[in-house]
């Protein structure tokens, strides 16, 4: 029979109350697999797998790595339709991205999480569990990339950004919309991600530091970050992907280090784009060997930077990745 595999890793969908806070559940995650929705499908087996039970911030490069490679191998079992990830919000755009860039198969994969907890009032994790389960069984899923499917919107892993603290409606695409819905029993697509791209890897790189700048930032952070041991830095910048003067020296500085800078911003639609040519601009950054990202969220462009390091160290073969659409911009170092 062919199946759909659940694997769970933790998060709030797999977590109780208890003396007036919300904890992890030792019993959360194997729970799922009591949906009664998910045994009324014909035809179908739903084998739940755990991989951890961990709040979502714990997760770590190795984490997101080990779940990619262990996903791969489940897909590699003809009978296996597709996976849904059951994770904890917080992190969910960084792991679920992390699968999109490496996994091998182009089967579904959807990855899914709770704003409620086990118990509470109105607890989503369920029926966002079984509308995952319904993405990855529609037609028109294999091929679209890891998607992140909670209330009853389908997302791309590349775009989804978690906007809401609180709220079910908490994910969202900036600037790009869902890729679908889920209606009662129904997945409908209206388009497909054209950014998606796969970078196939053997291994990442996992100290990558992403450092937000800020008004009268004297850049030390950023050379702090090297004398920690860390191999590349995401920088998130203003606007264009500005930064103030100092900080344009500490770039300067740790490129000459070998020390690949990308910079994003803190704006999270539109592109980063080499504009400005005042100090700490983003031309201006540029010249001084720093790689424009072309996605401006910080999050999404350290989990890139993790996979292409594990590729490459050489900055200009890095900067392939990030500007493809800037590439016309003659780079004048120095
Ligand atoms: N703190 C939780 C986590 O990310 C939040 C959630 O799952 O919604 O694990």
């Amino acid at each position: 029979m062919k199946k759909v595999v659940i694997l769970t890793t933790g998060g709030t969908i797999a977590m109780v109350k208890k003396d007036e806070s919300v904890v992890p559940y030792e019993k959360g995650n194997m729970l799922i697999s009591e949906i009664p929705e998910l045994s009324k499908l014909k035809d179908i087996k739903i084998e739940v797998r755990e991989f951890s039970n961990i709040p979502s911030p714990y997760m770590t490069p190795k984490n997101m790595w080990e779940l990619s490679k262990t996903i791969d191998k489940v897909l590699e079992d003809e009978e296996v339709l597709g996976v849904v990830v059951t994770h904890g919000t917080d992190t969910l755009e960084e792991t679920s991205y992390l699968l999109d860039l490496t996994l091998r198969s182009e089967k579904p994969v959807v990855c899914t999480a709770a704003m409620r907890n086990i118990g509470e009032l109105g607890t989503d994790g369920p029926r966002n569990v079984y509308s995952s389960v319904l993405t990855v069984l529609s037609p028109q899923s294999y091929g679209m990339g890891v998607m992140v499917c909670l209330n009853d919107e389908i997302h791309a892993a590349r775009e989804v950004t978690k906007t809401y603290t609180s709220n079910v409606a908490t994910f969202d695409s900036p600037g790009y919309g869902p890729l679908g819905i889920v209606d009662e029993d129904s997945v409908i697509f209206f388009r497909k991600s054209l950014t998606r791209e796969k970078i196939l890897v053997e291994k990442i790189e996992e100290k990558i530091a992403l450092i937000k700048t800020f008004t009268g930032d004297d850049g030390s952070f950023l050379k702090i970050a090297v004398k920690l041991g860390y191999k590349g830095i995401i920088l998130e910048g203003f606007g264009r992907g500005n930064v103030p003067p100092l900080v344009a020296d500490s770039v300067e500085e740790v490129i000459k280090m070998g020390v690949p800078v990308v910079i994003t911003s803190r704006c999270f639609k539109g592109r980063v784009y080499p504009v400005y040519g005042y100090k700490g601009g983003g031309a201006d950054l540029r010249k001084k060997g720093a790689i424009l990202s072309e996605h401006p969220i910080g999050q999404k462009a350290k989990i890139k930077l993790m996979v292409v390091m594990g590729k490459t160290t050489k900055i200009e073969e890095i900067r392939e990745y990030f500007e493809r659409d800037i590439k016309r911009r003659p780079l004048e170092h120095g």
